[in-house]
């Protein structure tokens, strides 16, 4: 089963990167032909700007951290002192869901945590939701914050927040379902499901070598 890129297996258990639940929501198919037939096909431009582009918003973000300290030190101090703290690219597992990833920003406030994912675009996709409710899924998970969460998506480029949700039951519960068919997927015991939208698969960098294309 293991020789899937990016799936980790600690204590037994298979973990893969929150980031597939984006391609899941895509279409499961373009998932599966990537990562469990493990399909090659180009990164396309949007994607390889789209790194580059992340790696300097980091880069610019570390030369202006002022202090470095844990997450657990940083919900402490914020509720004590009434201070907020944002962290960038913070990793985060989470072994009861099988999930791990970095989560490209956490705003911890007094009474409240934003996980924020920043995005090229600005339509809330099902994918991005889910993506990012699984970041706030983990960090609950990691780090069992005493206030609530809440899940956000915003404009790489603006700045601009376009999604914002408190993470409750509702949102578990949708992301939870993806993260099981995810894991059913690489136990090879689930059939993926493919889109039936065929502007998806003219978008779709496999459409050339997938057997269920619409384009
Ligand atoms: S071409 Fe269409 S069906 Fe095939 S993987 Fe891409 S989006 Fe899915």
């Amino acid at each position: 089963m293991n020789g899937i890129d990016g799936l980790i297996v600690i204590n037994g258990i298979n973990h893969f990167p929150i980031s597939w639940l984006h391609s899941k929501g895509f279409c499961e198919y373009q998932l599966y032909l990537e990562k469990i037939k493990k399909i090659k096909v180009e990164k396309t431009a949007e994607m390889i700007i789209g790194k580059q582009i992340h790696e300097e918003l980091e880069r610019e973000f570390l030369e202006q951290a002022e202090e470095e300290m844990t997450i657990e030190e940083a919900l402490i101090r914020s509720k004590e002192t009434g201070e907020s703290f944002f962290i960038r690219e913070l990793e985060t597992i989470s072994s009861k869901y099988g999930i791990y990833g970095k989560i490209d920003e956490v705003q911890i406030f007094p009474d409240n945590i934003l996980i924020i994912d920043d995005k090229p675009g600005s339509v809330a996709y099902q994918g991005l939701i889910k993506q990012v409710a699984a970041y706030s899924l983990s960090f609950s998970e990691e780090f069992k914050p005493d206030r609530d969460i809440f899940s956000v998506l915003r404009n790489r480029d603006t700045k601009e927040v376009f999604w914002c949700q408190k993470f409750d039951k509702n949102l578990l519960e949708t992301v939870v379902k993806d993260i099981i068919e995810i894991h059913d997927l690489i136990r090879d015991v689930r059939l993926p499901e493919s889109t039936t939208n065929p502007q998806k698969c003219l978008k779709c960098r496999f459409r050339r070598v997938c057997d269920r294309s619409l384009a």
